[in-house]
Protein backbone atom coordinates (compact mmCIF):
# COMPACT_ATOMS: atom_id res chain seq x y z
CA UNK A 1 0.00 0.00 0.00
CA UNK A 2 1.17 3.69 -0.74
CA UNK A 3 1.87 6.05 2.13
CA UNK A 4 -1.28 8.52 1.06
CA UNK A 5 -3.89 6.87 -0.51
CA UNK A 6 -5.53 10.52 -0.99
CA UNK A 7 -8.81 9.76 -3.60
CA UNK A 8 -9.82 6.12 -1.69
CA UNK A 9 -12.60 6.00 1.35
CA UNK A 10 -11.63 3.45 4.19
CA UNK A 11 -13.82 1.88 6.44
CA UNK A 12 -12.64 0.96 9.77
CA UNK A 13 -14.37 -1.56 12.22
CA UNK A 14 -14.91 0.55 15.03
CA UNK A 15 -16.14 -1.11 18.19
CA UNK A 16 -15.21 1.80 20.05
CA UNK A 17 -12.09 0.16 21.74
CA UNK A 18 -8.11 1.74 22.09
CA UNK A 19 -7.33 -0.83 19.09
CA UNK A 20 -10.15 0.76 16.79
CA UNK A 21 -9.96 4.13 17.64
CA UNK A 22 -5.89 3.95 16.91
CA UNK A 23 -6.58 2.39 13.75
CA UNK A 24 -9.44 5.37 13.00
CA UNK A 25 -6.80 7.40 13.27
CA UNK A 26 -4.52 5.66 11.23
CA UNK A 27 -6.85 5.28 8.54
CA UNK A 28 -7.62 9.22 8.59
CA UNK A 29 -3.91 10.13 8.07
CA UNK A 30 -3.44 7.72 5.09
CA UNK A 31 -7.35 8.06 2.91
CA UNK A 32 -9.45 10.64 1.84
CA UNK A 33 -12.50 9.46 3.71
CA UNK A 34 -13.25 7.08 6.43
CA UNK A 35 -16.36 5.56 6.95
CA UNK A 36 -16.59 3.46 10.29
CA UNK A 37 -18.59 0.10 10.89
CA UNK A 38 -19.77 -1.13 14.50
CA UNK A 39 -21.71 -4.68 15.69
CA UNK A 40 -24.34 -4.19 18.10
CA UNK A 41 -24.45 -8.16 19.51
CA UNK A 42 -25.62 -7.86 23.13
CA UNK A 43 -24.75 -7.04 26.37
CA UNK A 44 -21.79 -4.91 25.38
CA UNK A 45 -24.21 -3.03 22.87
CA UNK A 46 -24.93 -0.08 24.69
CA UNK A 47 -21.60 0.82 26.88
CA UNK A 48 -19.46 0.61 23.09
CA UNK A 49 -22.29 2.34 21.15
CA UNK A 50 -21.49 5.70 23.92
CA UNK A 51 -18.08 5.06 23.81
CA UNK A 52 -18.02 5.25 19.53
CA UNK A 53 -20.42 8.52 19.40
CA UNK A 54 -18.10 10.16 22.47
CA UNK A 55 -15.04 9.20 20.15
CA UNK A 56 -16.24 10.29 16.89
CA UNK A 57 -17.08 13.54 18.15
CA UNK A 58 -13.59 13.97 19.99
CA UNK A 59 -12.47 12.72 16.41
CA UNK A 60 -14.19 15.72 14.89
CA UNK A 61 -12.70 18.17 17.74
CA UNK A 62 -9.24 17.29 17.69
CA UNK A 63 -8.83 18.05 14.03
CA UNK A 64 -10.52 19.75 11.25
CA UNK A 65 -9.43 17.92 8.60
CA UNK A 66 -10.18 14.34 10.34
CA UNK A 67 -13.54 16.01 10.64
CA UNK A 68 -13.49 16.64 7.04
CA UNK A 69 -12.63 13.12 6.19
CA UNK A 70 -15.53 11.04 8.77
CA UNK A 71 -18.44 9.77 6.44
CA UNK A 72 -20.97 7.76 7.59
CA UNK A 73 -21.33 5.49 11.19
CA UNK A 74 -22.80 2.26 10.34
CA UNK A 75 -24.46 0.05 13.29
CA UNK A 76 -25.29 -3.17 11.92
CA UNK A 77 -26.96 -5.65 14.24
CA UNK A 78 -26.37 -9.22 14.14
CA UNK A 79 -28.56 -10.54 17.26
CA UNK A 80 -27.22 -14.17 16.16
CA UNK A 81 -24.18 -14.37 17.96
CA UNK A 82 -25.63 -13.75 21.29
CA UNK A 83 -26.96 -17.20 20.45
CA UNK A 84 -23.98 -18.78 19.66
CA UNK A 85 -22.29 -17.31 23.47
CA UNK A 86 -21.93 -19.37 26.18
CA UNK A 87 -24.17 -17.19 28.13
CA UNK A 88 -27.10 -17.51 26.18
CA UNK A 89 -26.65 -21.61 25.59
CA UNK A 90 -26.24 -22.35 29.19
CA UNK A 91 -29.07 -19.21 29.85
CA UNK A 92 -28.16 -18.89 33.77
CA UNK A 93 -24.15 -18.08 33.24
CA UNK A 94 -22.76 -14.92 34.12
CA UNK A 95 -20.13 -13.61 32.33
CA UNK A 96 -17.16 -14.65 33.27
CA UNK A 97 -13.50 -15.81 32.00
CA UNK A 98 -12.90 -19.18 30.79
CA UNK A 99 -10.22 -21.02 31.59
CA UNK A 100 -8.47 -19.82 27.97
CA UNK A 101 -8.66 -16.30 29.25
CA UNK A 102 -11.35 -15.45 26.94
CA UNK A 103 -14.85 -14.73 28.27
CA UNK A 104 -18.09 -16.82 28.09
CA UNK A 105 -19.37 -14.25 25.70
CA UNK A 106 -16.36 -14.70 23.23
CA UNK A 107 -17.99 -16.50 19.60
CA UNK A 108 -15.06 -18.77 18.00
CA UNK A 109 -14.31 -16.88 14.62
CA UNK A 110 -16.24 -13.52 16.01
CA UNK A 111 -13.95 -11.36 13.63
CA UNK A 112 -14.01 -13.43 10.20
CA UNK A 113 -17.97 -12.91 10.89
CA UNK A 114 -17.37 -8.82 11.54
CA UNK A 115 -15.11 -8.57 8.09
CA UNK A 116 -17.70 -10.60 5.98
CA UNK A 117 -20.21 -8.43 7.08
CA UNK A 118 -17.85 -5.12 7.04
CA UNK A 119 -16.87 -6.64 2.48
CA UNK A 120 -20.26 -6.83 2.17
CA UNK A 121 -21.60 -3.62 3.64
CA UNK A 122 -18.15 -1.77 1.98
CA UNK A 123 -18.87 -3.46 -1.40
CA UNK A 124 -22.23 -1.68 -1.58
CA UNK A 125 -20.86 1.45 -0.85
CA UNK A 126 -17.75 0.82 -3.27
CA UNK A 127 -15.35 0.67 -0.73
CA UNK A 128 -12.70 -2.03 -1.28
CA UNK A 129 -9.92 -1.24 1.38
CA UNK A 130 -10.93 -2.20 5.33
CA UNK A 131 -9.13 -1.44 8.47
CA UNK A 132 -9.49 -3.80 11.17
CA UNK A 133 -7.39 -3.70 14.87
CA UNK A 134 -6.61 -7.27 14.59
CA UNK A 135 -3.26 -8.01 16.40
CA UNK A 136 -1.20 -11.28 16.71
CA UNK A 137 0.97 -9.99 19.07
CA UNK A 138 -1.30 -9.63 22.50
CA UNK A 139 -3.45 -12.36 22.07
CA UNK A 140 -2.23 -15.33 20.78
CA UNK A 141 -6.15 -16.39 22.45
CA UNK A 142 -7.53 -15.11 19.07
CA UNK A 143 -7.15 -17.16 15.91
CA UNK A 144 -9.39 -15.32 13.97
CA UNK A 145 -6.98 -12.19 14.14
CA UNK A 146 -3.90 -13.91 13.42
CA UNK A 147 -2.10 -12.49 10.19
CA UNK A 148 -2.44 -15.50 8.19
CA UNK A 149 -5.84 -15.64 9.16
CA UNK A 150 -6.74 -11.82 7.37
CA UNK A 151 -4.45 -12.97 4.26
CA UNK A 152 -6.52 -15.99 3.75
CA UNK A 153 -9.84 -13.93 4.37
CA UNK A 154 -8.38 -11.45 2.36
CA UNK A 155 -8.00 -13.93 -0.40
CA UNK A 156 -11.26 -15.29 -0.18
CA UNK A 157 -13.87 -12.05 0.03
CA UNK A 158 -11.30 -11.10 -3.10
CA UNK A 159 -12.50 -14.13 -4.61
CA UNK A 160 -15.84 -14.27 -3.82
CA UNK A 161 -16.85 -10.70 -4.33
CA UNK A 162 -14.73 -10.39 -7.90
CA UNK A 163 -13.12 -7.02 -6.65
CA UNK A 164 -9.37 -6.34 -4.64
CA UNK A 165 -10.30 -6.44 -0.97
CA UNK A 166 -7.46 -4.89 0.99
CA UNK A 167 -7.44 -5.78 5.19
CA UNK A 168 -5.24 -3.07 6.63
CA UNK A 169 -4.44 -4.35 10.29
CA UNK A 170 -1.91 -1.54 10.87
CA UNK A 171 -1.64 -3.06 14.66
CA UNK A 172 -1.31 -6.75 14.07
CA UNK A 173 2.63 -6.50 14.78
CA UNK A 174 2.59 -3.84 17.89
CA UNK A 175 2.22 -4.60 21.26
CA UNK A 176 -0.52 -2.34 23.53
CA UNK A 177 2.39 -0.11 24.32
CA UNK A 178 3.43 0.39 20.68
CA UNK A 179 -0.38 1.12 19.89
CA UNK A 180 -0.30 4.22 22.47
CA UNK A 181 2.93 5.06 20.86
CA UNK A 182 1.05 5.27 17.61
CA UNK A 183 -1.94 7.12 18.95
CA UNK A 184 0.62 9.49 19.75
CA UNK A 185 2.70 9.71 16.29
CA UNK A 186 -0.81 10.29 15.00
CA UNK A 187 -2.88 12.57 16.90
CA UNK A 188 -0.69 13.93 19.75
CA UNK A 189 -1.21 13.80 23.30
CA UNK A 190 -5.15 14.90 22.53
CA UNK A 191 -5.88 12.06 20.81
CA UNK A 192 -3.95 10.20 23.45
CA UNK A 193 -5.91 11.73 26.10
CA UNK A 194 -9.36 11.08 24.23
CA UNK A 195 -8.69 7.28 23.79
CA UNK A 196 -8.04 7.06 27.17
CA UNK A 197 -11.17 8.43 28.53
CA UNK A 198 -13.61 7.73 26.07
CA UNK A 199 -12.45 4.28 24.76
CA UNK A 200 -13.51 1.02 25.59
CA UNK A 201 -11.76 -1.86 26.31
CA UNK A 202 -13.54 -4.09 29.76
CA UNK A 203 -14.91 -7.22 29.06
CA UNK A 204 -17.41 -6.98 31.63
CA UNK A 205 -18.96 -3.89 30.06
CA UNK A 206 -17.67 -2.00 33.20
CA UNK A 207 -17.10 2.06 33.21
CA UNK A 208 -17.22 2.54 36.55
CA UNK A 209 -13.92 2.66 37.71
CA UNK A 210 -11.25 5.45 36.69
CA UNK A 211 -7.50 4.31 36.39
CA UNK A 212 -4.53 5.37 34.83
CA UNK A 213 -4.92 3.55 31.39
CA UNK A 214 -9.39 4.60 31.54
CA UNK A 215 -12.04 2.86 32.84
CA UNK A 216 -12.63 -0.95 33.19
CA UNK A 217 -12.97 -3.60 36.11
CA UNK A 218 -9.17 -3.70 35.97
CA UNK A 219 -9.31 -7.57 36.39
CA UNK A 220 -10.10 -8.90 33.31
CA UNK A 221 -7.68 -10.00 30.99
CA UNK A 222 -8.66 -7.17 28.67
CA UNK A 223 -8.14 -4.48 31.42
CA UNK A 224 -4.92 -6.20 32.84
CA UNK A 225 -3.64 -6.29 28.92
CA UNK A 226 -4.80 -2.17 28.50
CA UNK A 227 -3.15 -1.36 31.97
CA UNK A 228 0.22 -3.06 31.27
CA UNK A 229 0.41 -1.42 27.82
CA UNK A 230 -0.24 1.91 28.87
CA UNK A 231 2.04 1.63 31.86
CA UNK A 232 4.96 0.24 29.14
CA UNK A 233 3.81 3.55 27.15
CA UNK A 234 3.81 6.27 30.15
CA UNK A 235 7.74 4.47 31.29
CA UNK A 236 9.13 5.31 27.76
CA UNK A 237 7.50 8.48 27.15
ZN1 LIG B 1 -12.24 -5.40 32.61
Amino acid sequence: MTEHSSDKTALVLFSGGQDSATCLAWALARFAKVETIGFDYGQRHLIELECRARLLDGFRAISDDWAAKLGDNHTLTIPTLAEISDTALTRDVAIAMGADGLPNTFVPGRNLIFLNFAAALAYRRGITDIVGGMCETDYSGYPDCRNETIQALQTALSLGMARDITLHTPLMWRDKAATWQLAQDLGGDPLVDLIREDSHTCYLGERGARHDWGYGCGECPACQLRAKGWNEYAAGA
